[in-house]
């Protein structure tokens, strides 16, 4: 579970707040998306979730520790955290990849190796670990991304628009695949997207952020049926309008 409370953070030498007093719960086993434009702030909030940028106020709990208090290697084993752009370790093979956390935990080589094994097998790519992350396609990668982020079993997963570069039907079948996986470990799970139809397909509950502010917390159902303001219902608009375009360009003609 992460309870993140009144959530602050300004960018020395800027003027706007890049989040400004978010405040919001996931529960345990639960896939929040946060979605919102480009700028939101949506980067930073997983980043500050992380420690891998420092909040300038607020507070933040995993199952009720307040993340600065736990020791950051430590950290790195309850989180897994899959990047915008992959990041790969470019000069590694995507076994000594998929290896990293582990190696830092002081795990032996055996366990290691056995680990990477499932993990590989768990992301569909079993015979890929001696390539190098330039040989992989996109998808690919983003498959050993993920692979590295599970490799010592968090219980919690950030994911920054993991899918958001990838051809339409690999986006679909790596997100149908990381829900399955989210629901097979028991994950507790916050994904990042700008893509509001990505959102309303995957999430157990959408958060709407922009301008560094929470704007709406609920349910795909919840957001469609009652958005609080314009700005989510024109974000709601677009795969709603998609939507009913797609259905009847596939309607059958009367006969
Ligand atoms: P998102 O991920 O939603 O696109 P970010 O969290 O990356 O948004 O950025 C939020 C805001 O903070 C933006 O205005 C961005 O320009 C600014 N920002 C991000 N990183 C830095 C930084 N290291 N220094 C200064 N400003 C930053
Ligand atoms: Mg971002």
């Amino acid at each position: 579970m992460i309870e993140i409370n009144d959530l602050h953070k300004s960018y020395p030498g800027t003027v706007a707040p890049a989040v400004r007093g978010l405040s919001l719960t996931v529960d345990k086993g639960e896939l929040l998306v946060l979605v919102g434009p480009s700028g939101c702030g949506k980067t930073t909030t997983l980043n500050m979730l992380n420690r891998l940028i420092e909040p300038s106020s607020g507070g933040i709990r995993i199952d009720g520790r307040d993340i600065r208090d736990d020791d950051p290697i430590l950290l790195r084993r309850r989180i897994g955290y899959v990047f915008q752009d992959a990041g790969l370790f470019p000069h590694m093979t995507v076994a000594e990849n998929i290896g990293v956390t582990p190696r830092l935990l002081g795990w032996n080589g055996d366990d290691i190796a056995a680990r990477v094994e499932t993990l590989l097998t768990l992301v569909k790519l079993p015979d890929l670990g001696s390539r190098l992350p330039r040989a992989l396609s996109g998808g690919q990668r983003q498959r050993i991304a993920l692979a590295r982020a599970l490799a010592a079993r968090p219980s919690i997963m950030l994911l920054d628009e993991p899918f958001g570069a990838l051809d339409p039907l690999t986006r679909d079948e790596i997100a149908d695949d990381y829900a399955k996986l989210h629901d097979d470990l028991g994950l507790t799970t916050v994904m990042v997207t700008h893509d509001m139809t990505e959102a309303l397909l995957l999430a157990d509950r959408i958060a709407v952020m922009r301008d560094g502010v929470l704007v709406q917390t609920g349910a795909p159902r919840e957001l469609i049926g009652s958005p609080t303001d314009a700005f989510v219902a024109r974000m709601i608009e677009t795969p709603r309008r998609r939507a009913q375009r797609l259905a009847a360009a596939l309607e059958e003609p009367e006969a």
